[in-house]
């Protein structure tokens, strides 16, 4: 078993824990105690540690923060238990953080597209002040039937379940999907990696660095 990540209820999730430090947050301990692993994993890690980053897709709503129905406002960040804690987790396991969200709340005219990018930013900024770091923020605001045409789109391929910003994600910032998962609390999440993959894993409340720790073991 790969470092020991582990898939709830539905068995073995044959992700390899990184091996070295993310480009975001250096691991102190410079490389990850591996324990647990036959040789085989052992080999198959030494073998992608030159392959890409590690990373962890994060949705928002409903795991970050929070789901209060389209959050956008300073007042509506409200971050879910052991949500800062987790990510500061996954930092210090080398991964890097990445948030994918789909913000149809623009689609649907009730807030502008620089109003969600500023309230992802918050976001970012206050997670950072708990020494968390998130490191880039995917977020689509197409929908299917959105008020202002610029943007509606019957299938956009940004907009979870597909797969789109996972992918560019992936090229942008040079991750290895072979180490790389999702975590969401939606069906559209966990398929939007299952296209784009990766593993996915469904988070349906509770304490989210409870929930990351059950995932890797550690
Ligand atoms: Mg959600």
């Amino acid at each position: 078993m790969p470092g020991g990540l582990r898939s709830r209820g539905r068995g073995r999730a044959g992700v390899a824990l990184p091996t070295k430090s993310s480009a975001v947050t250096p691991n102190p301990a410079g490389s990850l105690p591996v324990t647990g692993c036959n040789d085989r994993v052992r080999r198959r890690m030494r073998g992608t540690m030159t392959s890409g980053v590690p990373a962890v897709f994060l949705d928002r709503d409903g795991v970050l923060i929070e789901d209060t129905g389209y959050p956008h406002l300073e007042e509506h960040l409200r971050f879910t238990p052991g949500a800062c804690e987790a990510v500061r987790r996954l930092n210090q396991l080398g991964y890097l953080c990445v948030v994918v969200t789909n913000q149809s709340g623009v689609a649907r005219g009730l807030f502008g597209e620089e109003q969600m990018r500023a309230f992802n930013a918050l976001l970012v900024r206050r997670m950072a002040a708990k020494q968390a770091v998130i490191g880039a923020v995917y977020a689509c605001p197409f929908h299917a039937e959105a008020l202002d045409e610029r943007y509606r789109h019957p299938d956009h391929p940004d907009r979870k379940p597909n797969p789109g910003m996972i992918l560019r994600a992936i090229a942008e910032h040079r991750i290895d999907p072979a180490r790389s998962f999702l975590i969401g609390d939606q069906p559209s999440d966990l398929e939007a990696a299952r296209r784009a993959g990766i593993p996915g894993f469904r988070f349906e409340g509770g304490n989210l660095d409870d929930f990351v720790k059950d995932l890797l073991g550690h």
